[in-house]
């Protein structure tokens, strides 16, 4: 199975995997890649998956369905381009021989979903949408602190090699704030070093691995005493998790 991150627009990807025959995309804000990439690897399209509503996420689909072979799946509990199977909190999803787990993670909107693989012959995939960002996470548009923190360590607990999709190329700049939260900590220093060439080579930084994540991520790290320490002395009201992820989430919104 091929995956790969088709750029959109300034920093999206719209992740498509592929047996060499069919293909299926998620989050095509935009159809223009993803009809190019079809062509150019002659594949039919056999599915989309939708996390969110937002239309950076969902702008293509509706372009995209003169050649669609299959569904478009999206969250039950948003406003997704019609027609499309709506999913719920532990259903599953068939496509291209793969099986995806949907798993609720609101907070960045109040529906959000991931698909999270599971019987995976390598590395499960998880595709995250705007809730998990390497070294980062989504910013809360329609829901809580409590409720993100919630979604992400659902995230955060599945197996360390899951390979994280994200929506967009942040990782660059997620990274300085991390290294300002956790000065100390040496794998933000060597991860940047590494996202660094990637950048300079016109790579994606992405996918990254949940075990990486729980190294570097700020928002997966609200129970360590140097990311306590730091979310304290930016008006966290107490050491708990939900306290410490929404000091984090708002120093982040004014960090430059
Ligand atoms: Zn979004
Ligand atoms: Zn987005």
């Amino acid at each position: 199975m091929n995956l790969s991150a088709l750029p959109a627009f300034a920093d999206n990807y719209i992740w498509m995997l592929h047996d060499g025959t069919q293909a299926v995309v998620v989050d095509p804000g935009d159809a223009a890649p993803v009809q190019q990439a079809l062509d150019t690897l002659g594949l039919q399209l056999a599915g989309i998956l939708v996390t969110h509503h937002h239309a950076d996420h969902v702008g293509g689909v509706d372009a995209l369905r003169p050649r669609l072979h299959g569904p478009v799946w999206g969250p039950a509990r948003e406003d997704i381009p019609e027609p499309f199977v709506p999913l719920h909190d532990g259903d599953l999803v068939q496509v291209l021989g793969l099986r995806f787990r949907v798993l609720d993670v609101p907070g960045h909107t109040a529906g959000h979903i991931a698909y999270a693989q599971e019987g995976a012959a390598e590395a499960p995939l998880l595709f995250c949408g705007d809730t998990l960002f390497s070294a980062g996470c989504g910013r809360l548009f329609e829901g809580t602190a409590e409720q993100m923190h919630t979604s992400l360590a659902k995230l955060a607990a599945l197996p360390g090699d899951t390979r994280v999709c994200c929506a967009h190329e942040y990782t660059l700049s997620n990274l300085r704030f991390a290294a300002a939260v956790e000065a100390d900590n040496a794998e933000i220093g060597a991860y940047t070093e590494w996202c660094e060439t990637q950048r300079s080579r016109k790579q994606p930084t992405l996918p990254s691995t949940l075990a990486r994540e729980r190294a570097i991520n700020p928002f997966l790290r609200c129970g360590e005493p140097a990311v306590v320490r730091a979310a304290q002395a930016h008006g966290a009201a107490d050491d708990s998790g939900p306290a410490v992820f929404a000091a984090l989430r708002e120093w982040k919104n004014v960090f430059r």
